[in-house]
């Protein structure tokens, strides 16, 4: 064998040496350079390695006490890969672990180490809550009501993950969420029939009000709540007879059903879980199945690609979107805020291709937002770019079509959920800082002097859909901002005002 003529490099992408992961499910992505190198001796003939095998090794005091887990993943023919490794489910997961990766492709290897942290400590008061929510007097089979949970936490988890990607991706570091715990039951006041007759708005409501009143998770203002519907339902049957099956058809025949998120809860029906994976295994495969869905018997939103792969993009990245909302964030027209979210899929699959789905109608969120703070000029604005064939071309190669726009990394960067804290006095005083709009000087003031401007929207009141924005930026010679001047053209009728501090204060302005 001439094996040991190639010569190949690995080169991993998203993942430096030394870097610290708070999420147990880490994406490694990368590239074999010369991944089909031919052999001196016969030019026709090319190595034939399919596979990069990654070992992974926690690095214990107690040296033989850790396992090893070994993963083999295909490469592309352009040598890409994309590997996703559970941390939680491989090693001893206590609050700190070094771990040893170990990368080998036919007769080359790399190396990293990483550091696993459970969670920041100072970070630990705002947390996310996995619920599966019963009715009352509905008796779910045991099994189902396990099996939904787990698909629950594991997807939770890898949501964790593409947050910390995304962010990653734009420049923060890898700041993502903190998970509270393990998914828990929560019972509703509501019967089956009760919840079926009403809209997703109206379950969101009432699911927000029990949470808020209910002695179990009432009290914890620093709880945020990601929350299923068990006893959503499709009548398959009736859609089957109508011979429509259109995705508004599909909805109109799903009772109980919600993807709805804002303020404290994120709400969604259980009806599309048959094509969630229960495994980090799974993942890939679900991602890439094929598997027509039966409109018969089960229900369909996939943005018509009908497939249980297409279910699992579209549902999962329903979820980054609506979770993206009770982090305050507005919609845009691409991305994950915005018509982008069908394409999660991409974040994992190899030798993507373009898919031109339809775009959604931006719909309305659920509003509840909190507070304060100021600037001045020295300013960028988003400039929207047309929505060609060729630009989504573009946009799907580079940046796999899913990610968040700047403005909306800038606020999930700030947020009190995603922030190193330092655990000063001044986070808990924060609530006290005033920000207010000047209407005889037609500005944004920050009154306090710890709380920076960091960025300024102009949102339409219907649909959150963001108009304009102004992210502050103070220079080497330029103060912190604390005061801006609204531009001309952000006043526009219909429209509210959406500030951050760089301190993670928020406050809405319906009047400017
Ligand atoms: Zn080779
Ligand atoms: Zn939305």
């Amino acid at each position: 064998m001439n094996r040991c003529m190639c010569e190949h490099r690995i080169e991993v992408d998203n993942l430096d040496n030394g870097e610290i992961i708070n999420h147990t499910i880490l994406l490694i992505k990368g590239h074999i350079r010369q991944p089909r190198f031919p052999l001196p001796n016969n030019t026709t003939k090319k190595c034939v390695e399919e596979q990069l095998v990654l070992r992974l090794r926690q690095q214990s005091v107690h040296a033989d006490s850790a396992g090893e887990l070994q993963q083999h993943t295909p490469i592309s023919r352009n040598g890409q890969f994309k590997l996703l490794c559970d941390l939680g489910q491989h090693v001893s997961l206590a609050e700190e672990v070094q771990l040893q990766l170990d990368f080998s492709f036919c007769n080359t290897s790399h190396q990293l180490e990483i550091l696993y942290k459970a969670a920041d400590s100072s970070n630990k008061k705002y947390r996310l809550q996995p619920l599966y929510i019963t009715c009352s007097k509905q008796s779910v089979p045991e099994e189902l009501v396990h099996e939904n949970c787990e698909k629950i936490n594991l997807n939770l988890r890898l949501v964790q993950c593409i947050y910390a990607e995304q962010l990653r991706t734009a420049g923060f570091g890898r700041r993502t969420f903190t998970i509270n715990g393990d998914c828990q039951v929560f019972e509703s006041n509501l019967s089956c029939e009760e919840v079926w007759q009403q809209n997703e708005k109206d379950l969101w409501q009432n699911f927000a009000q029990e949470l808020l009143t209910s002695s179990n998770w009432g009290e914890d203002s620093k709880l945020k709540f990601v929350a299923f519907i068990s006893c959503t339902r499709y009548d398959g049957a009736a859609v089957a007879a109508s011979g429509d099956f259109s995705y508004a058809n599909i909805r109109i025949h799903l009772k109980g059903h919600a993807a709805l998120g804002g303020g404290g809860l994120a709400l969604f029906g259980a009806a599309y879980l048959f094509a969630w994976p229960q495994t980090c295994n799974a993942i890939q495969t679900c991602f890439g199945s094929t598997k027509e869905v039966d409109l018969t018997e089960l229900p369909d939103d996939s943005n018509y690609r009908r497939t249980y792969g297409g279910v699992y993009a579209t549902t999962l990245g329903a979820v980054v979107h609506e979770i993206g909302h009770t982090f305050d964030l507005g919609h845009t027209q691409d991305g994950v805020m915005g018509n982008g979210f069908d394409y999660v899929n991409r974040v994992f699959t190899l030798d993507n291709l373009t898919e031109h789905l339809p775009d959604r109608i931006i719909q309305h969120v659920a509003p509840k937002v909190i507070a304060q703070v100021a600037t001045r000029p020295r300013f960028t604005q988003l400039k929207r770019t047309t929505n060609s064939f060729l630009d989504k071309y573009h946009e799907q190669k580079t940046s796999d079509s899913f990610y968040f726009t700047r403005n909306c990394a800038v606020i999930l960067a700030h947020h009190k959920w995603f922030r190193i804290h330092n655990g000063s006095a001044d986070e808990e005083r924060a609530g006290d800082a005033e920000i207010t709009y000047d209407a005889v000087n037609n500005c944004v003031i920050s009154a306090g002097d710890n709380h920076p401007l960091c960025l300024i929207e102009v949102r339409c009141m219907d649909n959150s859909l963001v108009k304009y924005w102004y992210e502050l930026q103070s220079g080497k010679d330029i103060d912190e901002i604390y005061t801006f001047h609204l531009p001309k053209e952000a006043h526009e009728e219909n429209h509210y005002l959406f500030v951050l501090t760089k301190t993670g204060l928020t406050k809405r302005f319906n009047e400017y």
